[in-house]
């Protein structure tokens, strides 16, 4: 398996630090509104690189932040008038849901930044200690930039490019007033609170981390000093993803991570999705148009590393090529209904046929997860399959080409056999069972099994002569 590093620049042979083990870290959203479908894209596209890893063998230790501390948070916590921990849990709980409907399996640890505050006070005080970090008279602690001699290393920049390109920046916004930092390079590990907002206790102040300590210190915890793959879109390479190397390996002494690797942008017609221009959507608004199922066989029909256009003629054409697939599937369980055991004289053929399919789709992820080519490969088994699959074919080779498509979708997170429509005797069933809890007051059960009909379509509905239930 290749896959292209961001550090390198090249695509490289996947070799784990430990056989068989794939520790895996991706940068996750600010949760201060529902998340845009530009955050889907890194979700999605890192989700079928851990499932691509998982169907190769890999057991895959897999960790996605929430950043639930920021200045957009506590602004929008202000807005309202409410706490920031309001605000935060709405939104991750809205996100999860998005989640789940797009297929992203829940990640083995999902950290918070405002639960690892004792790591990051850790780390900064590491970092002091070895004189990569000091503190001003406020309280505030930078990181020594020029201290860290590999600085740059990731996103390629030079520390003299860089060291002009602030300087003309601040000449340019006429920033006047002190600047306490020993260099304008150095970056904030710790920062003095503001009146009203939220803040913890440290040796340096009462204060809050900065944004890149997170990750270090989450990464740290959850999968040690060294891992695999650290993930993310590509505007975090700079300086988000170089911070995020200096702080680790400054502190812990060795390399933060093996691989890098970054997703291009998503843009709508063509321009960057941004709220000015109006040109922006959550994925809860694409909900409301498409099973989210599409918006994620969407994202999947471009290389992770291309820049992707989000379009209505784009997604009517992922809807109409998820529709191919199922459809082939439904059409593959029904020959299955009525197929005989015997067995045919071209039954190998036939399944050496399939695997040819199998290995174009495997051929195509192992080159750095080009999942375009790998749908490709699927359209032409679903294509094979339709010209040439019958009843007069044996069960064992259309359960082998039905297994398959579903097989080969499902490492992608999509789900290619429709979900059979709820019958009228087990919805009845549920609502008898709902109001026996009902009745032992188990009101957690109840609602439980009104929330199971409803994600089915179903709606419940009290009524004089009891609970009555119709399609949505
Ligand atoms: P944020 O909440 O801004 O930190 O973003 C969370 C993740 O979404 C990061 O990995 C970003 O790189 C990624 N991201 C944000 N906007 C886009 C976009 N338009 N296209 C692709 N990825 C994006
Ligand atoms: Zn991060």
């Amino acid at each position: 398996m290749k896959l292209y590093n961001t550090l390198t620049r090249k695509k490289e042979d996947f070799v784990p630090i430990e056989p068989g083990k794939v520790r895996m870290y991706v940068c996750g959203p600010t949760v201060y509104n529902f998340i845009h479908i530009g955050n889907a894209r890194p979700m999605i596209v890192f989700d079928t690189v851990r499932r691509y890893m998982e169907y190769k063998g890999y057991d895959v230790n897999y960790v996605s932040n929430f950043t639930d501390v920021d200045d957009k948070i506590i602004n929008k916590a202000n807005e309202e008038g409410v706490s920031p921990d309001v605000i935060t849990a709405r939104y991750i709980a809205e996100c999860v849901k998005d989640m789940q409907g797009m297929n992203v399996k829940e990640a083995t640890v999902h950290p918070k930044a405002t639960e690892e505050i004792s790591g990051m006070i850790d780390m900064i005080s590491t970092l002091i200690q070895k004189g990569y970090a000091y503190v001003t008279e406020d309280g505030t602690v930078y990181f020594r930039t020029r201290k860290f001699t590999e600085y740059g290393k990731l996103s390629h920049k030079n520390l003299d490019d860089l060291e002009s390109g602030h300087r003309k920046e601040k000449e340019a916004i006429k920033v006047t007033g002190e600047d306490t930092k020993e260099d304008p390079l150095d970056f904030v590990l710790w920062k003095p609170k503001k009146e009203g907002e939220i803040f913890w206790e440290s040796p340096w102040c009462d204060g809050r981390p900065g944004w890149h300590i997170e990750c270090s210190v989450m990464s740290k915890r959850y999968l040690g000093d060294s891992i695999d793959i650290h993930a993310g879109g590509e505007d975090l390479i700079f300086p988000h993803h170089e911070n995020e190397i200096a702080q680790s390996e400054a502190a812990n002494g060795v390399v933060f991570s093996k691989y890098w690797l970054h997703n291009a942008f998503l843009n709508i017609d063509n321009r960057k999705m941004s709220k000015s221009l109006g040109n922006f959507f959550t994925v809860r608004e694409i909900s409301e148009k498409y099973d989210l199922q599409v918006l994620r066989f969407f994202m999947l029909s471009a290389h992770y590393r291309s820049p992707l256009n989000f379009s209505s003629e784009l997604m009517e054409a992922a809807k109409n090529g998820l529709d191919r697939i199922k459809t082939a599937v439904d059409n593959l369980d029904h020959l299955l209904e009525s197929a005989t055991d015997k067995t045919a004289e071209n039954d190998g053929a036939i399944k050496e046929e399939i695997n040819s399919y199998i290995n174009k789709f495997e051929e195509a992820m192992d080159d750095d997860f080009n999942t375009a080519d790998a749908i490709s490969a699927v359209f032409e088994l679903v294509k094979y399959a339709n010209s040439n699959i019958t009843s007069d074919n044996s069960r064992v080779i259309i359960s082998y080409v039905d297994d398959t498509i579903v097989k080969l979708c499902d490492v992608l997170g999509i789900i290619a056999r429709r979900e059979k429509e709820m019958l009228a005797e087990d919805i009845e069933k549920l609502i008898a069972e709902r109001q026996e809890a009902r009745k032992a007051k188990n009101f957690a059960r109840a609602d439980e099994i009104r929330d199971q009909l409803l994600a089915k379509g179903i709606i419940l509905e009290d009524t004089r002569e009891g609970v009555k239930w119709k399609k949505a």
